[in-house]
């Protein structure tokens, strides 16, 4: 029995972003949201005015409780009265933030002190298109909860209804624009994470499909769904053998998105596994707990396309999932066992906990020959070894293209998730020679996250390609920043300002291109 994508649909809609002209002490909202950059705030206009209107209060309230205006230290204190919203947020920036910078932390903190505040206005430190796209952003993504599953007076209350941004002109294309696109990423963000939450008994391939399909469809995109017959026809032999011992078929998802003015093509892969228990060579329970995050790589490649479609990138964009689950079924593949990939190559089994990159690399096969595109980016929550690398907060991105390596370590400073790049050292191809088959699908232990892409390598050709490998920041035991405990959507924000990148290399001329993607310092 699985669950209908209507009976289980993520609620990842639930906030509303306008602008408003009013002034700060006008806003009559449960919770004002203001920046500080310094304790000593006299030369800042706004600050100055707000503390005139609640008795000069500022200075003592920062002394009484120890508040430095260090970035993300907070204060939140109750109003009474003296201005029209019932508390006061006031949000440590720090001195060294840009604008963009102080914008994201005070709407983060907004949202997140919002716990029992429906409604909420922010002061922006400046009014750009820049700034009131970061915020409605991050408004979102810092007012995210997964609450689906709790019932009754168990699920949590309150949470933002609404968030208004004060300007000075509300009717401003680029401004209205700006909170769009900005709405686009945050709840194409949290979708992703309600993806990765969602309990593997029910978000399993076919409820991941179910969803990719109708979210893609809402926007007018091209979805193509496969189940097993159609994924046995194509070939994806290794995709195929680690769905072997699951009694629930694998998908293989493709959306894409091709807007009329585009001049380039990008495909992502996301790796889909809804739950990995290492198959055969299986995990210890301790290792199993969260395995359903084994899907993240794929979430992410899903919201990331919709993300695209709704900010109309104009980047033809291609986003190739595939999903099934890793048991240990009576017909599961085994160590030893070798199987012959969609692009010819045999491949020797080793570790069958070694699967992600079995789907993938049929998945990137398949990509490079019938989508064609001029660069192809993965993205899978795919070696613990890359955790013991980089921590859990940070993820590794594998190319040769040196510039599509800049272009997406710009972007990831933009958006404020965290990449290394890691070296395709081919000293350690070797550790993948097979005595039976062409390859071995595991190599060397000793960088365990290289070796995996280097297997991931074996599969793109001459294709230019990103392997972005997410398994520490993905999913999270606990919250971290502005990353929240459990699914993160890590990358989604990522891989549109990487896409805007490429879009301002390719339509820098056209005359109506749109300046909110640029502007963002
Ligand atoms: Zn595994």
């Amino acid at each position: 029995m699985s669950a209908t994508a209507a009976e289980r649909k993520p609620p990842w809609r639930t906030m509303r972003i306008t602008l408003s002209t009013d002034a700060p002490k006008a806003a009559a909202v449960d919770l004002l949201a203001i920046g500080v950059r310094s304790k000593k705030f006299d030369k800042d206009e706004e600050l100055t005015r707000l503390d005139k209107a609640l008795g000069g209060v500022l200075a003592d309230w920062f002394k009484e409780e120890g508040f430095s205006a260090k970035p993300n230290q907070t204060l939140k204190v109750p109003a009474r009265g003296r201005v029209k919203a019932k508390w006061v947020l006031l949000v440590g920036v720090g001195r060294k933030a840009t604008e963009v910078e102080a914008t994201r932390m005070i709407a983060h903190h907004a949202a997140k002190a919002s716990a029992r505040q429906k409604s909420a206005a922010i002061v922006l430190p400046e009014i750009s298109p820049a700034t009131v796209r970061v915020a409605s952003e991050a408004l979102h993504q810092g007012g995210y909860r997964y609450k689906q599953y709790k019932t009754g007076s168990r699920k949590p209350k309150g949470g933002l209804s609404r968030a208004a941004l004060l300007v000075d002109d509300n009717k401003d294309k680029s401004l209205r624009k700006a909170v769009k696109d900005g709405t686009a990423i945050g709840e194409c963000v949290n979708l992703a994470r309600d993806l990765v939450n969602g309990p593997p008994n029910d978000m399993n391939p076919l409820l991941l499909a179910d969803i990719a399909k109708e979210e893609a469809e809402k926007l007018g995109l091209e979805v193509t769904i496969w189940d097993k017959k159609r994924i046995e026809k194509e070939g994806m032999n290794l995709f195929l053998a680690v769905n072997r011992g699951s009694a629930v078929e694998p998908r293989f998802i493709h959306i894409a998105y091709k807007p009329e003015k585009s001049h380039q093509k990008v495909c992502f892969v996301g790796k889909g596994l809804t739950f990995d228990a290492g198959g055969l060579c299986l995990k210890p329970p301790k290792s199993m707990i969260n395995m359903k995050c084994d899907m993240a790589g794929g979430a992410t490649t899903i919201g990331l396309v919709l993300a695209a479609a709704r900010l109309k990138l104009p980047v033809e964009v291609h986003a190739i999932v595939g999903s099934t689950e890793n048991m240990t079924g009576a017909e599961a593949y085994r160590p030893g066992d070798v199987f012959t990939s969609l692009n010819g190559k045999t491949v020797e089994i080793i570790n069958t906990d070694a699967e992600g990159r079995l789907v993938l690399a049929d998945c990137l096969a398949w990509a490079v020959e019938n989508v064609k595109p001029d660069l192809l980016v993965d993205h899978a929550t795919l070696t613990g070894a890359c955790m013991v690398a980089l921590g859990n907060y940070r993820a590794a991105l594998y190319t040769d293209d040196d510039d599509a390596a800049q272009g997406y370590q710009t972007a990831s400073e933009l958006a404020d998730e965290k990449l290394w790049r890691m070296p395709l050292d081919t000293d350690l191809r070797k550790t993948l020679d097979s005595f039976v088959a062409d390859v071995k699908h595991t190599g060397s232990s000793y960088g365990g996250s290289i070796t995996a892409a280097l297997f991931l390598k074996e599969f793109v050709g001459k294709t230019n390609w990103v392997h972005l490998d997410i398994a520490g920041p993905a999913f999270l035991d606990s919250s971290h920043g502005r990353l929240p405990k459990g699914g993160t959507g890590f990358g989604v924000s990522t891989a549109v300002r990487f896409l805007e990148y490429l879009a301002l290399d390719t339509v820098g001329d056209d005359d109506d291109e749109d300046e909110s993607a640029t502007s963002e310092g």
